[in-house]
């Protein structure tokens, strides 16, 4: 396809507007531009040198420039941003984009840059509860000091993720580093009607990220993920029930022992257990004798702490009284020190204590930080796509393309 452009803005001098009259000569670009159904379109532009005339401007002469195909360009806009809108919103890779559309995969990444920058808001949009959450990028790297003999750790590279914790608003950003001042640092780095609009903030039961919290936002109230006290408090419960089966049997359970009968019921949870089951349980328990008692204990001590936990709205249905959820806590402690001569209930109960605003605050307020694993998984499916990232920005980059992408679509409203 052989191209003039009759754009008459085409004919200003890019320095100083004045529109020139005569042709200094003629000459032909190649621009690559999109294809037509389906097959590729070669286009070749007879563009025309012109020369300056007002004498005042340092510019000699210049060729014809539209806003399609700007000066230097090889590429047309519509291109540019076909492939930008490709691998940010359609979530195809770099690589694929280039073979579907042509450009070589520097040209493509370069458009997914300023694509991003278009449709990424600099400053994260509104919210009043983020989950912060990490995420380990790639592999460790472990090296041999030749003369010790010992491995040590070379790079062990975390991303920490930032994530809308409430409104679905997806990745708002994401540092590397697991230390505190890495950490405050992004919410730092944020505009102070934004970072004074956030009322609270999901973690894991990380020490780092609630200090970092306090130093960087601190206003808000920090909220475990009740989720993850669950999980820490099978995991006790696991511990005392090995080391009493040891004491018991001098070995690990075996088929015929009351324990292993019973072990995987003590995992559930009480209200999904049969009446039988929950009979068995006790009874196998009873029976194994004293050390039998105490994993019961371990048991009750697990589902105490989820009655406090289970107080949500979301699960009583009713608003959470504070009268209530201090009841629920008290009885929970006061089992533990019944049993204090069991160390793993003990630590358990320490655990609970120091991490006690956190946990109140998830059963006053329901907000968990799944918004953050569930933007983990997107995240990993899109590394995976691309079997991997070099260059840690254009991860970032991609990972919050990945997650941002439905709000997007949709228009989450602020
Ligand atoms: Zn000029």
């Amino acid at each position: 396809m052989h191209l003039v452009t009759t754009d008459p803005a085409a004919r200003a001098c890019p320095a100083c507007g004045t529109f020139a009259t005569r042709v200094k000569e003629r000459i032909v670009t190649r621009p690559r531009d999109l294809s037509r159904g389906g097959s590729a379109v070669r286009i070749r532009w007879h563009k025309r040198r012109r020369p300056c005339r007002e004498t005042a401007c340092e510019r000699a002469s210049f060729t014809e420039q539209i806003a399609q195909t700007p000066a230097r360009m090889h590429i047309t806009e519509r291109l540019r941003t076909a492939c930008g809108q490709a691998v940010v919103d359609g979530g195809r890779t770099v690589v694929q984009t280039g073979r579907d559309l042509g450009p070589t995969w520097p040209v493509v990444m370069r458009a997914t840059r300023a694509f991003a920058k278009q449709v990424l808001p600099e400053t994260p949009p509104a919210t009043e509860a983020i989950g912060i959450d990490e995420t380990r990028r790639g592999r460790p790297v472990w090296k041999l000091d030749e003369d010790s003999g010992k491995w040590t750790l070379e790079a062990d590279a975390w991303h920490i993720g930032f994530v809308d914790a409430i409104g679905g608003q997806g990745l708002f950003g994401q540092v590397e580093g697991r230390n505190a001042t890495a950490v405050a640092a992004w919410p730092n780095a944020q505009p102070t009607w934004w970072s004074s609009r956030i009322r609270y903030v999901a973690i894991d039961l990380c020490a780092t990220f609630r200090s970092a919290i306090r130093t960087a936002l601190p206003h808000a109230t920090v909220v475990v993920d009740a989720f993850l006290i669950v999980q820490l408090a099978q995991r006790h419960l696991a511990d005392l029930r090995r080391r009493l089966t040891w004491k018991q049997h001098g070995r690990r359970a075996r088929k015929g022992d009351a324990i292993y009968t019973v072990r995987k019921l003590l995992r559930r949870n009480a209200e999904d257990l049969t009446p039988e089951q929950h009979r068995t349980l006790t009874n196998e328990l009873t029976v194994m004798g004293t050390y039998g008692k105490q994993i019961l204990a371990g048991w009750k001590t697990k589902e105490l702490l989820r009655d406090v936990l289970r107080l949500t709205y979301k699960h009583a249905h009713t608003a959470p009284a504070l009268s209530a959820i201090s009841a629920a806590r008290y009885r929970f402690q006061a089992h533990c020190a019944d049993h204090a001569f069991l160390p793993e209930l003990t630590t358990l109960a320490e655990t609970v204590d120091q991490w006690w605003d956190g946990i109140e605050a998830y059963v006053l307020t329901g907000i968990t930080n799944a918004a953050s694993e569930g933007n983990n998984r997107v995240i990993k499916l899109d590394a995976r796509n691309a079997f991997g990232f070099r260059n840690r920005a254009s991860q970032r980059l991609r990972s919050r393309s990945a997650t941002t992408r439905r709000a997007r679509r949709e228009g989450v409203p602020d």
